[in-house]
């Protein structure tokens, strides 16, 4: 392709609206443009990359024995209803973005597709003789995303693979699953990102394993906590460690005590000069299941400790049925506001017991009138500590469960691993923490949608079983911009070989130099015909522009056309490293050859 020819328009400044590099640089580089919210049109460039890792998506999927296939975007409320997920995933929080047609007829648009697929699988699978299927989509999701940000990071709309596996049983699974893992490993190291396979949050369905494929970048939104032996990594919703050990408690005899002023454990720890592990803190959160129930729910966890939101929200959804629920459709930490549209008196927050009453709520049709009070491990453990009072301003000091406060029925593990805690494999080792970008989601359905649905086949013995279903996800469109997060520098973008939009660029520094144009055609013509990708820089611009708009661009190799020319030969860069040398030119198409070969690893 001629750069003369090419929509090709860069920006010198960075623009505005963006906050990290890659998204930053794509834009700057003409990559891509904002349309609107979450929403990006894919530049030519753009569109070559998304291809080059569509391709390599391809490759890995179709090696595993997965068929490729298109699934509708448009897809009827009805199925939602049927898998539970439509009011979930269009009221409140959810993100389905739906719509009603001219029949009156509520449709989503697909944020993804196990619904659809398993009603085709109800449809066309009959027999165990069938199985294992796996079908594969590369295709635009919609999502509705509270946050859309970061460019193609987090996008309303986006392109995303998805992939979703039917089998007879559970080790049929197993396997695909593994085979899975390896497959999406291979994808992150043939796009050339540093990457880490991690333990990830399952959500309330529980049991069976998911794990997330995280790039590596400090801009990513997901918090990663592995140990220096490689034996452990999991997403921070899910890791699980050994806490420090609490401190003996100075307090030893029961009592009230005045302590003003001390509505948070800082306050609380200086005021009576006891460690925040001594402290049973109390925390309400609010929720609202898919029945439109809110209820009130009372932590109580050891003070050094922070709740774990995911972890809480699955307990929480276990605790649905016995509401009438299914689902979590809201969950917050309840302000000022929320609290006086339950609260029958006011609440003392900051110095909140384990046993506040529920009196404190006003119970109602929409409102449940007690407490789901749950305690964490670490403040089970606790002797003679310290909480709140239930009056503002006191608390009290040397209590004990089974004395002064009876122990929550419901013991969970809901506290947050951090930085530095102990390993449960090996105590020896700490935890360490990295930022990521969720590449790839694969994950263990079980029988949740089959179930649900009403998806099953009949098996050797003639008896009627659900489908057992593994899904797969891998961002495309994320996956392109992470490798950009992950490799750039000031004057721009370093593309891994294997994704960049062209191998090579050959730049004329004077179209004025006829000798100069005509070594540039030929290298433009042998190039492409020997399969490298290149550009033709042969717009009326000074060099410097040209070398500029090269860096930022990111193409790998750089071939300039310039004064070696005289000696047979031209100048060639590589952008990774900055390395130049001058190769003959009847070299240089071998050579380019060789090193695309070379990069762009099997
Ligand atoms: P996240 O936790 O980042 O919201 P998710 O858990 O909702 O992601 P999945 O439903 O597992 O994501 O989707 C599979 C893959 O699709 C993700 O691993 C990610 O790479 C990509 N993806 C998800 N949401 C977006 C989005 N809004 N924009 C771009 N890519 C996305
Ligand atoms: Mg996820």
């Amino acid at each position: 392709m001629r750069l003369s020819q090419m929509l090709f328009v860069t920006l010198r400044d960075d623009p505005a609206d963006a906050e990290i590099p890659s998204h930053k640089l794509l834009l700057r580089a003409g990559y891509i443009r904002r349309i609107g919210s979450g929403i990006y049109a894919y530049l030519p460039l753009m569109w070559r990359v998304l291809q080059k890792v569509s391709q390599i998506v391809r490759e890995e999927m179709n090696a595993t024995g997965a068929q490729e296939c298109l699934l509708p975007q448009l897809q009827p409320a009805d199925l939602w209803k049927e898998s539970g997920r439509w009011d979930t995933y269009t009221k409140a929080e959810g993100i389905m973005f739906s719509l009603v047609d001219r029949r009156e007829q509520q449709l989503g648009l697909g944020p993804t597709h196990e619904e659809v697929i398993t009603t085709v699988a109800r449809d066309m699978i009959r027999s165990y003789r069938q199985l294992p299927l796996h079908l594969y989509q590369l295709q635009t999701k919609f999502r509705d995303e509270i946050r859309p940000r970061f460019g193609l990071m987090r996008g309303r709309e986006f392109i995303m693979k998805d992939g979703y596996s039917f089998h007879a049983d559970e080790e049929s699974l197993k396997k695909t699953y593994q085979d899975m893992y390896k497959a999406y490993s291979n994808m992150l190291r043939r796009s050339g990102l540093a990457f880490r396979a991690v333990e990830a949050d399952s959500g309330a369905i529980g049991g069976s394993g998911s794990t997330e494929f995280m790039v590596l970048a400090d801009a990513g939104e997901d918090e990663v906590l592995y140990t220096e032996d490689g034996k452990y990594a999991a997403n921070v919703e899910k890791a699980v460690s050994l806490p420090a050990d609490a401190e003996t408690s100075p307090f030893t005899t029961y009592e009230k005590r005045e302590t003003p002023g001390t509505d948070t454990i800082e306050k609380l720890c200086n005021f009576l000069k006891c460690s925040p592990n001594q402290i049973v803190k109390n925390v309400l959160y609010q929720i609202v299941y898919d029945n439109g129930l809110t209820v009130l729910v009372l932590v109580n966890i050891r003070g050094d400790q922070e709740v774990n939101e995911v972890k809480l929200q699955n307990e929480l959804t276990k605790l649905a049925p016995q509401f009438g629920g299914k689902a979590i459709i809201a969950f917050s930490v309840p302000t000022n506001e929320t609290i006086a549209t339950w609260a029958a008196k006011t609440l003392p927050l900051g110095y909140i017991a384990p046993d506040v009453a529920d009196d404190y709520i006003t119970g109602s049709k929409q409102v449940n009138s007690q407490f789901v009070r749950l305690v964490d491990q670490t403040a089970v453990e606790l002797k003679n500590f310290v909480t709140g009072a239930n009056e503002v301003g006191f608390h009290v000091v040397g209590a004990n469960w089974g004395e002064q406060f009876k122990l929550p029925a419901l013991t969970v593990d809901i506290r947050k691993a951090k930085l530095g805690d102990r390993s449960l494999h090996d105590s020896n080792q700490t935890l360490q923490t990295a930022r990521g970008i969720e590449a790839g989601h694969i994950f263990q359905l079980g029988t949740k949608y089959s179930q649900a649905m009403g998806a099953t086949y009949t098996n050797e013995q003639g008896e009627e079983k659900p489908l057992v279903m593994g899904c797969y996800g891998v961002g495309v469109s994320r996956l392109a911009q992470s490798a950009v997060e992950q490799s750039y520098d000031k004057d721009g973008i370093i593309w891994p070989v294997a994704i960049a939009p062209y191998h090579a660029i050959v730049t004329i520094p004077n179209i004025k130099d006829a000798q100069q144009i005509a070594v540039a055609e030929q290298l433009y013509t042998e190039l492409n015909k020997a399969g490298v990708e290149t550009l033709l820089d042969d717009r009326d611009e000074r060099a410097g522009v040209k070398f500029k708009d090269a860096d930022l661009i990111g193409i790998p190799f750089r071939i300039v056309t310039g004064r070696a020319i005289t000696n047979g030969k031209v100048e060639v860069v590589k952008r990774a490293n900055r390395e130049s040398q001058e190769i003959p030119i009847e070299e240089v198409v071998n050579t380019l050859q060789q090193w695309v070969k070379e990069a762009i690893e099997r």
